[in-house]
């Protein structure tokens, strides 16, 4: 058995962004921010070019996702710990006693539990796999979305087509 693939992960596949975690059930860090780094791997057969899928075409379309991200704060639209409220042209985002106040414009609000690397590596992956389309999608077997968060430390999702 043999497989083929492509990766792309580039300096220019990055996102600064704010964010928060919960965890352990009863423990949230406080607002930090990262310098994001997004890779995307493709894995099918090869087309009559001798293909798995074009560099140029992946990498234009993991940009345009984590361009979404860049310098702005991510929120969790599912959290049951983190409630997310829009108010006007605000987002406020409240954790126990802790409450936050955002512009509406700086915020993503991601359809995500928590705001792990992993959960963004599984919403980068949904993004990619919709904006690929059917027919893009043609041949491929599996996409993997990995998300760096720091140096050496990175998270990744990965999902049979
Ligand atoms: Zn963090």
């Amino acid at each position: 058995m043999s497989a083929y693939g492509v990766r792309v992960e580039k300096d220019h596949t990055v996102f600064c962004a704010g964010h928060f975690i919960t965890y352990d059930g009863h423990e949230c860090e406080p607002l930090h921010g990262h310098n994001y780094r997004a890779a995307a791997q493709l894995e099918g057969s090869l087309d009559e070019n001798f293909y798995v899928f074009d560099f140029t075409r992946l990498k234009k379309r993991l940009k345009d996702i984590v361009d979404r991200l860049d310098h702005r704060m991510l929120l969790p639209d599912r959290s049951e710990l983190i409630r997310v409220e829009a108010e006007g042209d605000h987002v406020v985002a409240t954790y126990k006693d802790k409450r936050y106040v955002f512009p509406r414009s700086d915020v993503v609000l991601l359809p995500i539990p928590n705001t792990t690397a992993e959960m963004l590596a599984r919403w980068i992956a949904g993004q990619l796999r919709e904006a690929l389309g059917e027919t893009g999608l043609t041949g491929l077997t599996a996409i993997q979305v990995e998300v760096e968060e720091s140096f050496g430390q990175r998270a990744l999702y990965r999902e049979d087509l």
